[in-house]
């Protein structure tokens, strides 16, 4: 019984002693780079191109749970506090990393910021920004260059190898800008909805013009409710087939997504399912790919 008190503050010894090397110094005193990235999509990125010289944690890695409402707790600004590189989307997507890492004491880790990054225009004159920055490749290509210049400042004894990942990673991502190009040479101009703005960038890299009333896709977006006349018109827009195909966030449900969804069936309109995070099983690249696939088949 006496032992048992001396042991956890032995054990509570050690634990402190890895804390403050871990979040004093540079990779090079563990040999490990620290990633912690505000959802699995960033770290699978992290993952891509750190290979097995960073250790990454994702903040949001389930897809039930809402990037946008997310907070944290105590768990995630501890794994903050230890970060060497921290990714966040931006945007007003995920402040939640930004007011954590405020109080986990850690003003060496090197932030990136997506939004940032992309060099868009966060506050456009018409609209909204729209956050959903991982599906726009050539803003994944900003990231994925970034990264590599962290990793490499971090631990410069494998710069070789982060930048030889992003190099093929670049291609990959090529490869699939290739493929929109072609949805936009075969369909360009054609129409299609959605129920939130979360694949735009992908369609519109394709060419296809989103035919929804904004009112609708914000209010779904916001969770509040769509006005009776707006629902009306942008049903409509199956039964007239003035869309190709509808593009749906299958992590939010609620009576205006059923609702299309059962409209762009009866119409015989196709439907193709999109995600905030990764789908389970998937990397990055290939939920990409399958997204492209599924759209390709939507509009031919
Ligand atoms: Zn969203």
């Amino acid at each position: 019984m006496l032992l048992r008190p001396l042991a956890v503050i032995a054990l509570g010894g050690i634990l402190l002693a890895g804390l403050t090397a871990c979040s004093s110094a540079t990779a090079a005193s563990d040999g490990v780079v620290t990633v912690v990235a505000s959802t699995d999509v960033y770290g699978d990125i992290a993952s891509q191109i750190g290979g097995s010289y960073v250790k990454v944690t994702s903040i949001i890695n389930d897809p039930s749970q809402d990037p946008h409402s997310y907070e944290g707790d105590a768990r995630v600004q501890l794994a903050l506090s230890q970060a060497d590189v921290v990714i966040k989307n931006g945007g007003g997507y995920d402040d939640f990393v930004g007011t954590l890492l405020a109080g986990a004491n850690n003003p060496t880790a090197a932030v990136v910021d997506v939004a940032t990054l992309s060099g868009l225009d966060q506050h456009p004159s018409s609209g909204t920004f729209n956050e959903h920055l991982w599906y726009d490749f050539p803003t994944m290509k900003k990231l994925v260059s970034a990264l590599a210049g962290k990793l490499a400042a971090l631990d410069p004894g494998h710069g070789v190898d982060f930048r030889a990942n992003a190099k093929t990673f670049t291609g990959k991502l090529t490869a699939l800008e290739a493929r929109e190009a072609a949805v936009n040479a075969a369909s360009g101009g054609d129409g299609v909805a959605i129920t939130e703005p979360v694949p735009l960038y992908l369609l519109s890299a394709a060419g296809l013009v989103n035919r929804t009333p904004p009112e609708f896709s914000q209010a779904v977006e916001e969770g509040t409710d769509v006005p009776p006349a707006i629902l009306q018109q942008t049903l409509a827009l199956f039964s007239s087939h003035t869309v190709r195909a509808l593009v749906y966030n299958a992590q939010t449900s609620g009576p205006e997504t059923d609702a299309l969804l059962k409209a762009a069936t009866a119409a015989k309109v196709a439907v193709v399912p999109v995600t905030e995070t990764l789908p389970k099983g998937k990397d990055y690249l290939q939920w990409m790919s399958d997204n492209l696939t599924a759209i390709e088949a939507a509009v031919s």
